[in-house]
């Protein structure tokens, strides 16, 4: 069994796959060529946004609408203290001040009560508060009716780490439409992935897609040799742009037997231990499928027996990010990040990926039920 099967998809959708790939090789526009166009309409039809602008990655993504926005020495941008560290990289990256907030203990995104006390501590350090950088942790989207009401408040902008939850919903609205910038990933191991590195940042502004498209290659201008900006190299291969073509067409179906799987789950667990719940109007593209468990000590044996029995699972992420060596410099006097610290400790992902049989799911759920069980007559 694997954590993720990527080989079975691929199996399913190979003859259009190669057929894209061997496109590209016989037009020979490896570098933007035509299909990253092509992916670009269809990522921006898929989310209902004006811009889907490609890049070489889901950190790449975030960095450019930093950079895009300005983003410099003194700015305090608000990242969530558990999360996957390419968050908080970007905004260290700029020589901005990357201001760690604790998460809710139940959905593992930002806090908007801890993010606000967050927003008061960085003026009393002198730090500009200019940006929220929410992420949608395990494919979940982030509160981000809560978190725009901060933002108005404070006269700051919201922009998202969809890196896990493209193709998820909030509200009624698909992740890509939530904030004035979104940044999903390409990784292999996404919800949505290619076979390499790959990301893009959706959005509505005009002003915003033009930097963008400047930003990833070098700062361009009217061409690239007219140099308008420090940029990057951060383009997509037309490759993977020729693979995500491909598999968009079969996400929507993906995202359904990724609910199904999760359902499973949940129904076969909820009586042995604390299952992920998702708010109403809202869709989870389970990225993740975490389960909560009471502690450090439950969690190793866990893992433990599931291994014993062949059943893969992992820890994300097994330390918060202000208590690791290159960010501990970036906390405020006074922080507290109690439920990251929980959650550090307790969290367990389970194999998940819209091909996982009912005959694994019930082997995973009877292991775990027996352990668990076993453990709570103790
Ligand atoms: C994966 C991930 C990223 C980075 O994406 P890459 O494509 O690997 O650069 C950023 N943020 C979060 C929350 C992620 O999970």
């Amino acid at each position: 069994m694997e954590f993720i099967d990527l080989k079975q998809q691929y199996q399913n959708i190979k003859p259009q796959v190669l057929k894209r790939i061997e496109n590209v090789l016989d037009h020979g526009k490896y570098i933007m060529g035509p299909e990253v166009n092509e992916l670009e309409g269809a990522l921006s039809r898929f989310c209902d946004v004006t811009h889907a602008v490609t890049c070489s990655s889901g950190t790449d993504a975030l960095l450019m609408i930093l950079m895009a926005m300005d983003i410099g020495p003194n700015d305090a941008v608000f990242v969530p203290a558990f999360t996957f560290p390419a968050t908080p990289e970007v905004v260290a990256l700029l020589g901005a001040h990357p201001v760690f907030v604790d998460v809710d203990k139940e959905t593992c995104n930002i806090s908007p009560s801890a993010l606000e006390d967050s927003i008061l501590k960085t003026k009393a350090e002198g730090l500009n508060p200019k940006l929220i950088m929410a992420v949608d942790l395990y494919g979940l989207p982030a509160d981000y009716d809560a978190l725009a009401l901060i933002a108005e408040k404070y006269d700051i902008k919201l922009i998202s780490d969809a890196a896990q939850s493209f193709g998820g919903v909030y509200k009624g609205k698909k992740v890509g439409q939530v904030a004035i910038a979104t940044a999903t990933s390409f990784f292999p191991a996404k919800p949505l992935g290619c076979y390499g590195d790959g990301g893009a940042v959706l959005t509505d502004s005009d002003e915003l897609a033009k930097k963008l498209k400047s930003i990833r290659v070098h700062g361009k201008g009217r061409n690239k040799y007219e140099n308008i900006r420090v940029g990057l190299n951060a383009r997509m291969d037309t490759i993977q742009a020729a693979v995500l073509i491909e598999k968009l067409k079969i996400f929507p179906r993906e995202i359904e037997l990724r609910n199904k799987v999760a359902k499973k789950y949940s129904a076969r667990l909820t009586n042995v231990t604390k299952v992920p719940e998702v708010p109403l109007d809202s869709l989870s593209v389970w990225a993740q499928y975490t389960v909560h468990l009471q502690s450090e000590h439950e969690r190793s044996h866990v893992q433990d027996v599931l291994s014993e029995s062949h059943i893969p699972s992992v820890v994300y992420y097994p330390e918060i990010l202000p208590n690791q060596k290159a960010y501990i410099k970036y906390v405020l006097p006074k922080q507290r990040f109690e439920n990251s610290i929980h959650l550090a400790k307790t969290v367990l992902s389970l194999p998940m990926h819209p091909y996982l049989s009912d005959n694994d799911i019930n082997h995973i759920c009877k292991v775990l039920q027996g352990v668990l069980i076993e453990e709570f007559s103790q």
